[in-house]
């Protein structure tokens, strides 16, 4: 960009333009025409020397000009729907930059909401997203699954940081056509359909161009929590909860080494904190959020008991650890409702996994004695309590058996060394139950 305004400033017409126009006697001679008509000095302009002046303009510049008047905003408009202004502005920008450029690139993009936000200020909403998608339409890296470079290709990115700048502050019933208006054009509730009705992993691509262009263009881009939740709710809202689960994990899930979603890898393997934070942030943001049309709080439990056994039940410290991320309200209403249920087992396996986890994570280990306490309370009854414990502590003998047969089988899978997870074991044990007894010993 620095080159291509220095090649315009040196040109010769650019000083003889500067030179007709800078002289105060001319603005005030003119002043009775100017009134009459709302393209004042331009309109005696022949249309390329306009032209080359918007493209002298810097994007925000352009954008302040474009307010003006609604004829200086057309023209405006008419000269970003040329194919030199895309292919200078936009185009080349799409090619997929170097992680240095990236910064640039994103500024850049914001300066474009900013110059299509204000040019387009007069117009219907249905109207200023046209023109919007007509310029941007052609590049290959928005078409979902076309640009070369996916899935390393940046563009659903760049066109986020765009959307988000020229749609800031608009109202929910605009925004909810936004959000219509992508889905005509891009056929983002199709390819959704498409990708949570073929079996998990199946379609890898077409999971990947959700997650990317969700994230891209229509999520990652916000600092409220209040947009970010319209947005999800806007993908999520029309799919029932189990294809809800599913969407949620092809957003967030951990991805596996090769780049596909980790279907696989959160039943086979340990996934540490950074695979799983994504997915415990966008939780956490369902969650607490208070109710609304067609959303309950309370449904993101129900999606996170489907999700944690799709296709098959996920490596219980997985299950354990999202739980610790997702913090303390959900981790017990999630094992609450399953003590109500009754299912003791799952109960216990989960919280000898949390103990594992608080262990490993380096949690204090009063969070999971304490949350074994108020699951306990969920017992009414004095023989429930008994047989809560009784099944907690037979599990953690199980766990450590389990672990034990691996380490003679020397499997370790790709993961901690067995016989470091056993270790890791019984260190938990035995901090959770010093808690215990350390607590229990201040009471009396
Ligand atoms: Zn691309």
């Amino acid at each position: 960009m620095a080159s291509e305004s220095s090649r315009f400033t040196s040109t010769r017409s650019y000083r003889r333009f500067r030179s007709q126009r800078r002289p105060h006697s001319l603005r005030t001679a003119k002043t009775g025409t100017l009134r009459s008509s709302p393209q004042g000095f331009f309109e005696k302009l022949p249309a390329e020397v306009f032209d080359f002046i918007l493209d002298y303009l810097s994007a925000v510049d352009a954008s302040v000009f474009s307010m003006a008047s609604k004829t200086i905003s057309d023209c405006i408009m008419r000269h970003m729907s040329t194919s030199a202004w895309r292919n200078r502005r936009i185009w080349q920008w799409f090619d997929c930059t170097s992680p240095e450029a990236e910064g640039s690139a994103l500024d850049h993009f914001r300066r474009l909401g900013l110059l299509f936000k204000r040019c387009t200020l007069l117009l219907p909403t249905k109207d200023r997203l046209r023109f919007s998608y007509s310029v941007f339409s052609q590049v290959p890296c928005l078409a979902m699954d076309q640009c070369a470079a996916f899935p390393f290709c940046r563009g659903f990115v760049y066109y986020g940081v765009f959307l988000t700048t020229l749609i800031a502050g608009w109202d929910e019933l605009e925004c909810h056509r936004v959000f219509d208006f992508i889905c005509e054009n891009t056929n983002l509730q199709r390819t959704i359909e498409a990708a949570v009705t073929c079996r998990p992993g199946a379609c890898h691509r077409l999971e990947l161009v959700v997650r990317l262009f969700c994230r891209g263009v229509l999520l990652n881009q916000w600092q409220r929590r209040r947009d970010s939740f319209f947005w999800l709710m806007c993908i999520l809202r029309p799919w029932p909860i189990v294809s809800q689960a599913r969407l949620l994990f092809i957003l967030f899930g951990p991805l596996q080494s090769d780049g596909k979603i980790g279907w696989q890898r959160v039943r086979d393997h340990v996934v540490g904190q950074g695979g799983l934070w994504d997915l415990a942030k966008a939780i956490i943001l369902l969650h607490d959020h208070e109710e609304t049309k067609g959303w309950r709080p309370d449904n993101v439990l129900s999606i996170m008991d489907e999700m944690m056994v799709t296709p098959l039940p996920w490596h219980s410290e997985n299950m354990a650890r999202l739980l610790i991320l997702c913090g303390k309200n959900i981790c017990y209403n999630i094992l609450a409702s399953k003590a109500i249920n009754g299912r003791l087992s799952e109960i216990s396996r989960l919280l000898i996994f949390l103990i594992l986890v608080s262990e490993k994570d380096g949690y204090c280990m009063k969070w999971a004695v304490k949350m074994t306490q108020q699951v306990c309370q969920v017992f009414s009854v004095a023989s429930e309590k008994w047989s809560f414990i009784q099944s907690v502590e037979n599990m953690f003998s199980e766990v450590t058996m389990e672990l034990y047969e691996l380490v003679m089988a020397g499997n370790h899978n790709g993961d901690m060394d067995p016989l470091q997870h056993l270790c890791c074991l019984l260190n938990a044990s035995a901090h959770f139950h010093t808690e215990i007894v350390y607590m229990s010993l201040r009471k009396d």
